[in-house]
Formats: C-alpha cells, sequence, structure tokens
C-alpha cells in the first residue's frame, strides 16, 4: 500500500525527521489560506499522486500552465494561482503510464534553499532477506539512471537484523555522501530514525529523494515515498486510514474485496487462472505466442461459483481485452465450480470477445459437460500451449 507525499511526510515529522512546513489542499479556493500560513519567501506547490517524476511530468489539458507537477512560487497569490492551475487536471509521469493520473491534492511547501541534493532509500532486500540501505551522491534524479551508467555513485549494504541499526551505518552514508562536521552526527541519528519508522511500521519502501543538504548546512527530506506491506497494514490502524482508493485501479480495488490475486497489465487477453504458477506460465505463453496479458489473475485454490463470477466480470470490464482465455488445472479447484462460474457470469455480462477455456483435473468431465450444454460460445482447449495458440489466433487472426 502506497500512501501521498504530505501523508509520508507528516510520519516522518511525527518521528522528529526533518522535513519542511506544509499544508495539504483539496479544493482551489483553500489554497491562499494555506499558502498564507507560511512565510516565504518561496513556496513550492507539489501534486499530490501515487507516482514519482512530478517534476518532469507533463500535464494532459490546456490551462495547467507549462511546467511539471512541482512549481516554485515567490507570493501566494502565485502558490495559490499554481494551486488552482493543477488540481483537478492529468499529471503524466514516467511513473503514471499513457495515461496520467488525475491531481486531486495539492502540498504547498515551504521553499528550501538548496546546497547539495542525495537519494537514499531503505528496502526489504530479498536476496539477503534483511533491510537494506541505499545512498548516492546523485539525488533528484532517476535512480535507475544512475544504476546503469554511475553504478559506482551507489551506496548499497544491508543492516543484519541481529545488531540493528548502529552509527557505524549512518557514518558510512554520511562519508559516502562528503557530509562534514555536525552533518555526519545528523545524518547518523536520521539513519536511525529512518530504520526504526521502518521497521515499526512494516514498511516495504522508503525512498527520500531528494535528501538535500540545505543552504543552512542541514539535512532535509524534500521528497518523501513510502510504500507498507499490505499483509501487514491491518495491525497500524493509523497507516491504513491513510489509504486513498481514489490512486487505486478500480479494477484492482474490486479484485480485493473478493480476495483475488489480480494485477492489471496493459495487454489484450485477459486470463482466468488457478495458482500463481500456472498463471504466471499462462502469461508467459501468451507472450511466447506473440500476444501481451491483460492481467495477472490467480482465482485461488478454494474459489467459489461467486468469486469466479466476479472475476470473470472484471475481466471484461477491461475495454483493453480482446479475448480471454481460462485456464484451471483442477487439483483443490474443482472445474465444475469453474465451468458453472464461468457460465454464470456470461449470461449475466454477456460475452463479446472470444473465450478459450481449458480444463483439466478433478471434474474435468463434469466442468466440459456444463460448459457443453450451455449455450456459452466456447473455444474448448486440450492444454496450454493449444489453449494460448488458439486465443492468440482468435484475437489477431
Ligand atoms: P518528484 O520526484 O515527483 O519529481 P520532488 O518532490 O522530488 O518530486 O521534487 C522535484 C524537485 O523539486 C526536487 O528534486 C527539488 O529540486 C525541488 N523541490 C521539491 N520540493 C522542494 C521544496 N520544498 N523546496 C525547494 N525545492 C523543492
Ligand atoms: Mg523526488
Amino acid at each position: 500500500m502506497n500512501i501521498h507525499e504530505y501523508q509520508a511526510k507528516a510520519l516522518l515529522r511525527s518521528y522528529g525527521a526533518p522535513v519542511s512546513d506544509g499544508r495539504v489542499v483539496l479544493r482551489a479556493e483553500e489554497a491562499k489560506t494555506a499558502a498564507g500560513e507560511m512565510d516565504g519567501p518561496l513556496w513550492v506547490v507539489k501534486a499530490q499522486i501515487h507516482a514519482g517524476g512530478r517534476g518532469k511530468g507533463k500535464f494532459k489539458e490546456a490551462g495547467a500552465g507549462e511546467e511539471g507537477g512541482v512549481r516554485l512560487a515567490k507570493s501566494v497569490e502565485e502558490a495559490a494561482d499554481e494551486a488552482k492551475k493543477m488540481l483537478g487536471r492529468t499529471l503524466v509521469t514516467k511513473q503514471t503510464g499513457p495515461a496520467g493520473k488525475q491531481v486531486n491534492r495539492v502540498y504547498i511547501e515551504d521553499g528550501a534553499g538548496i546546497s547539495k541534493e542525495f537519494y537514499l532509500a531503505l528496502l526489504v532486500d530479498r536476496g539477503s532477506s534483511r533491510v537494506s540501505f541505499v545512498a548516492s551522491t546523485e539525488g533528484g534524479m532517476d535512480i535507475e539512471e544512475v544504476a546503469e551508467s554511475t553504478p559506482e555513485k551507489i551506496l548499497s549494504f544491508s543492516v543484519d537484523p541481529a545488531t540493528g541499526y548502529q552509527a557505524f551505518h549512518g557514518r558510512r552514508i554520511a562519508f559516502m555522501l562528503g557530509l562534514e562536521g555536525a552533518q555526519i552526527k545528523q545524518c547518523v541519528g536520521l539513519m536511525g530514525t529512518l530504520y526504526k519508522m521502518f521497521l515499526e511500521k512494516d514498511m516495504e519502501m522508503l525512498e527520500i529523494n531528494p535528501l538535500i543538504l540545505s543552504d543552512k548546512g542541514d539535512l532535509k527530506c524534500l521528497d518523501a515515498k513510502m510504500g507498507f506491506d499490505s499483509n501487514a497494514v491491518y495491525r497500524h490502524r493509523d497507516i491504513s486510514e491513510l489509504r486513498d482508493v481514489t490512486e487505486e485501479d478500480p479494477k484492482e480495488l474490486e479484485a480485493s474485496k473478493y480476495d483475488l490475486n489480480y494485477i492489471a497489465l496493459d495487454g489484450e487477453i485477459g486470463c482466468m487462472v488457478n495458482g500463481a504458477g500456472l498463471a504466471m506460465a499462462t502469461m508467459d505463453i501468451i507472450k511466447l505466442y506473440g500476444a501481451e496479458p491483460a492481467n495477472f489473475l490467480d482465482v485461488g485454490g478454494g474459489a467459489t461459483k461467486e468469486k469466479v463470477t466476479e472475476a470473470f466480470k472484471i475481466i471484461t470490464s477491461d475495454p483493453q481485452v480482446k479475448g480471454i482465455l481460462v485456464n484451471i488445472f483442477g487439483g483443490i479447484m474443482r472445474c465444475d465450480v469453474i465451468a458453472e462460474g464461468v457460465v454464470a457470469a456470461v449470461k449475466e455480462v454477456g460475452l463479446k470477445v472470444p473465450l478459450v477455456v481449458r480444463l483439466e483435473g478433478t471434474k474435468v468431465e463434469e466442468g466440459k459437460a456444463i460448459i457443453n450444454n450451455s449455450d456459452v460460445d466456447v473455444i474448448a482447449a486440450d492444454d496450454l500451449k493449444d489453449g494460448a495458440e488458439k486465443i492468440v489466433k482468435a484475437v489477431k487472426g
């Protein structure tokens, strides 16, 4: 689960990490008052969407002004004006995809004098099963680009959970960033705070890009991106309250209500599969035959007819879907339950695209009979290869 920058900064503030003063604004009329509560002389107006790269982003609509989703203002009026231009408009960044994201909130922040921008992140390193720090002198930039062109400018190490965070971890980062004097002590303290926060709140990712050295020589978190482990959010009421469902894919949101493992993708072939491994293999083989999957969907082992019906509805609600492949290997899951769900869903929402069904395993004959005795227009497939070939052919001709 991800949260907005302004929410992440409130959390940082509550742990004593240095952030700028700021106000979130939902309606243009509130912008002037909000900006007026800060002294200036510089204000920064920042679009709040769950995606990075806002500074270099572009708005889709006319009237949003020229620059991206992070703008400087030299007066309260100017700040209010920029906020007004951004609210309600669609910002496209490297991370939003071409559709972009609607800006429903802006954050008006005290402008900081910047002498240096660094990159800092904490994340769960699956390789070592530990929390890792990633730091770089190249802040404010695409870290992927830095990793590619100048990997020597990135420092990365993990923290042994048995000892936890130690001052030497912070010093390692401080020296790498070229900090001096009191800044080193500040860095050691800040890294400790971030590590503590990361563990206490069950985060998956915490990215401060940029972490800055201000013109007064202090460290400050100027941007903040936080992701939390969805499986642990239930034990953090304060975090779960920060969820902004308008930032989530409506299809994924619907799927989560029915406990379906669904991820929306960009392709044209909708997939309904049981088991994550088989779902991955199905996506791979669709690609192998020259098409792209529209989603990952694992209906799970104990799916009911209702769950299958909902899954089918979610797939067909995607206008990008030009064909559907149902690929079920019935182990715990029974093929007749899947067949009943598919038939029920087709009756309810209709079928406007080709449907290939491959059933195998428990109660396969019963499942096939249910589909054959219905008037649903199905292309039957014998195995995974056959299914993929048939759906790609049906869609691409
Ligand atoms: P994004 O990463 O989405 O582009 P950032 O919050 O990192 O958004 O902002 C982009 C750039 O804007 C930063 O690298 C920094 O140079 C500048 N910036 C952001 N917030 C402030 C601020 N409060 N004061 C001064 N400059 C800022
Ligand atoms: Mg940033």
